[in-house]
């Protein structure tokens, strides 16, 4: 997508995030439901029309979106899963739109995918990010300091400033000493009013701030997206810095959004953006997501597995929102430990056990084995790196006593990165 376009799709969707989507949040679930339905009908329809997988399914459903209703429609879809989707891309397709605009999925699990999408969608998408960030104060023009989405080439800067919207980019790649001496010093003298990133570089950064006294007295609040956002991530970012964190939820498969509000209590569910239904999981209180873009026409994932899980069922906020709330979710299936019993552990545990640390600046799982796990780290300064890995030598044995596990602290192998810099918290690499 070009500049300008983007530019032009952005501003359409902060006039319909000002406008429309700051009245729905209050709509009751009846209105909900209706609007839901309207969406499904014309995405329904479209898919007869235009969209092979979905005409041959229609088909033997002997179902006619155009006369039927819709919910019957629905629920006899089946469950769509990435796989299915990858096999048969050409059959999500839709022909008919141009101009289409194309994204290719990370695919960390090693199953990237392209998804298609069109400018009306992207209003959507845009108008949904911007009523989120509205609830933390967010201006048009506010500086925004993003500590992801940029790897500089060699000879270029690890800082790199958008004048156009008036946000400076931080590599994530870059993170000793020199480095974020130097990202600090920006920050205090380039004054942003927002920290975007995820979860694992604000926390590394604030830890900096943190420990040299640093203070960037312009911060309102900070931004996190793209890895899950644990408790205790929240509040670590917030006493090291003092600032409140506003966590997005979404997927490259744009099926789904989730944004949590100023009373961080849950993530409020995007509904106007897609439907979401949750399923029961094999683990006992926890929730599959599934979803379906409402807007897509360009590649329409209907009852899509997101391979993300929630935590409980949907409640409700004490903000006043009616759009419901998902407490926690808590990522893809795949962020399990598996112990020797083949029971599942919540990764998030083992997060709160190693967030504690002082000299390990990160820290990663890797399973390849039933009940073992190998723990990688990585030290503030090669002064301390044999300090870190006492501390996390400490932590593992006080795991493998309670609950059973093996775990070794692996001191010579690096940390993994996925190619955009996220950093995944557990590398599974055992089949569930
Ligand atoms: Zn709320």
């Amino acid at each position: 997508m070009n500049n300008f376009k983007d530019a032009g799709l952005t501003v359409a969707g902060i006039l319909y995030g000002d406008t429309f989507l700051r009245r729905t949040e209050f709509w009751d679930e009846d209105s909900r439901n209706k609007y839901q339905i309207q969406k499904l009908k014309k995405l329904f329809i479209e898919c007869n029309e235009n969209i092979s997988w979905y005409k041959n399914i229609f088909k033997n459903m002997q179902c006619s979106p155009m006369h039927d209703n819709v919910i019957d429609i629905y629920n006899n879809l089946p469950i769509l899963h990435k796989a299915t989707v990858r096999e048969n891309i050409d059959q999500f397709v839709n022909d008919k739109i141009k101009n289409v605009i194309k994204f290719q999925t990370s695919g960390t699990s090693g199953e990237p995918l392209t998804v298609h999408t069109h400018a009306h969608q992207w209003i959507n998408e845009q108008g949904v990010i911007w009523r989120s960030w509205r609830r933390a104060g967010f201006n048009l023009g506010d500086r925004v300091a993003i500590f992801r989405s940029y790897t500089p080439k060699k000879s270029n800067s690890t800082i790199k400033i958008d004048r156009f919207r008036n946000w400076a980019y931080l590599s994530v790649y870059h993170t000793d000493e020199k480095n974020l001496e130097k990202y600090a010093d920006f920050l205090v003298h380039w004054k942003p009013k927002y920290l975007r990133g995820y979860p694992s570089s604000i926390l590394l950064l604030s830890k900096y701030l943190k420990d040299r006294n640093i203070i960037i007295p312009t911060l309102k609040a900070v931004f996190t997206a793209s890895e899950m956002l644990s408790i205790s991530t929240r509040q670590q970012i917030y006493q090291n810095i003092g600032l409140e964190v506003f966590d997005h939820y979404g997927q490259a498969e744009i099926t789904v959004m989730f944004h949590d509000c100023e009373k961080h209590e849950g993530m409020h569910y995007d509904w106007e953006y897609g439907k979401v239904e949750l399923l029961p999981s094999s683990a006992s209180g926890l929730y599959k997501i599934v979803a379906t873009n409402l807007h897509n026409m360009a590649m329409p994932l209907i009852k899509y597995d997101t391979g993300d899980l929630s935590d409980g069922e949907f409640s409700t906020c004490s903000c006043h929102r009616t759009s419901p709330l998902l407490k926690n979710i808590i990522g893809r299936d795949m962020d399990f430990i598996i112990n020797f019993d083949e029971s599942k552990i919540p990764a998030v545990n083992f997060y709160t056990h190693f967030s504690k640390v002082k000299f390990a600046k990160r820290v990663q799982l890797i399973q390849e084995r039933r009940g073992v796990i190998s723990v990688r780290f990585e030290s503030w300064s090669s002064e301390n790196r044999s300090a870190a890995q006492h501390e996390l030598e400490l932590l593992s044995l006080k795991l493998s006593n309670t609950i059973g596990l093996t775990v070794d602290v692996d001191p010579n192998q690096s940390i993994i990165f996925s190619k955009s810099g996220k950093e995944k918290f557990v590398i599974q690499k055992l089949k569930y």
